[in-house]
């Protein structure tokens, strides 16, 4: 792609570093910014720049957070002796936003998969696993995707926290094996979480 301006040509490729936005998509994006008044640019970037200095992971479940304990840890109302297990914040907006979970979170940040080089060290399970030996813990709920990765990560947890005599479950899927949370349908997931089942049970499946 050839550019008359080194200007524009930096913006672009900057913009194309981002996924799934190519060169051209990011040349349209781009000269619609070089249309607009100029504030909407400064807003946009700003808005990035303040999102990537201020943001806070919650001390708590890991879910990103504006503050050191993220809203729903700080809820009193939600019954925080339940623990839902997700991969990231996607799922918990999934979760959350079908109404039918009155629990708390903990966010991993990813799924055991060796050939991406993930291993359990680089996920939030130590810090579940503490949660669970200090008490006050009484069922952990996994959601993570049911995926290869999803089942091993699953199960790697499971056998940490095994011998602690907590209840655990896993979400029952009408949703299809691959299928990713955060694509469910609100009343699919909704219903799944109602509607979990011991993990034993999952394995034997
Ligand atoms: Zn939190």
């Amino acid at each position: 792609m050839e550019f008359s301006s080194k200007l524009l040509e930096k913006a672009v490729n900057e913009m194309a570093q981002l996924p799934g936005i190519g060169k051209r998509t990011a040349l349209r994006l781009v000269l619609h910014l070089l249309k607009q008044p100029k504030e909407r640019t400064s807003f946009l970037s700003q808005a990035l720049t303040t999102m990537r200095e201020e943001v806070q992971y919650c001390s708590s479940c890991h879910n990103i957070s504006d503050t050191a304990l993220c809203a729903i840890c700080a809820n009193p109302k939600r019954e925080h002796q339940l623990v839902c297990v997700v991969e990231d914040i996607r799922d918990v907006m999934a979760i959350e936003n079908t109404g039918q979970f009155r629990g708390i979170y903990h966010v991993l940040g990813g799924k055991i998969s060796p050939i991406d080089g993930v291993g359990p060290s680089q996920l939030n399970i130590s810090s579940l696993v503490e949660k669970v030996k200090l008490g006050g813990v009484e069922e952990i709920i996994f959601a993570l995707s049911s995926t290869m990765e999803g089942d091993t990560t699953n199960f790697y947890i499971y056998k940490q926290i095994a011998d602690s005599g907590i209840l655990t479950s896993t979400i029952a899927r009408g949703i299809s094996v691959g299928d990713e949370l955060e694509y469910a349908d609100e009343v699919t997931l909704g219903r799944s979480i109602v509607q979990r089942v011991p993990f034993e049970k999952s394995l034997r499946g």
